[in-house]
């Protein structure tokens, strides 16, 4: 089974839809390996977006995403990463299809698609190099 590392984003939880989101995974029918809730620093948070280093969002994103405590959760099960992101739905929350994540729950609170409540690893390779971030005590799969 293929492993994936989802973060419900600070927005997520100070909203108060941690359970939702977990819930949402839960159905799906994938597996929780390993969840913890912190308030992530700018070391952690350049590694994870390292490959945003030098956007014009890219400040403003790390700061958002050390404002408050995020829920980072390694999801297990087949496809999991493309079945997660396929939940999220696409980026911006105004677009996102209703029945995910982000088109149910999100919108833009005029502050463009910074606070769209989850990630998602996007590929087999960012989602070990997270994984490994997040969750160095962790035994692989
Ligand atoms: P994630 O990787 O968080 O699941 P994603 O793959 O849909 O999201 P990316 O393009 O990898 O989106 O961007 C990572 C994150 O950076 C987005 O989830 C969003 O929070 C933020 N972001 C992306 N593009 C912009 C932008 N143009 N303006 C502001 N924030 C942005």
């Amino acid at each position: 089974a293929e492993r994936t590392l989802v973060l419900v984003k600070p927005d997520g939880v100070r909203r108060g839809l941690v359970g939702e989101v977990l819930r949402r995974v839960e159905s799906k029918g994938y597996t929780l390996v390993a969840l913890e809730m912190r308030t992530a620093d700018g070391e952690l948070l350049g590694a994870h977006y390292a490959e945003h280093e030098g956007k014009p969002f890219f400040g403003p994103l790390v700061e958002f995403m050390a404002s408050g405590p995020v829920v980072a959760v390694v999801v297990e099960g087949h496809r999991a990463i493309e079945g997660f992101r396929s939940l999220a739905g696409s980026t911006d929350p105004t677009s996102a299809a209703p029945g995910t994540i982000r088109g149910d729950l999100g919108r833009d609170w005029g502050v463009a698609v910074t606070q769209n409540l989850v990630h998602g690893s996007d590929s087999p390779e960012s989602a070990a190099r997270e994984i490994g971030l997040w969750f160095p005590g962790l035994a692989p799969a």
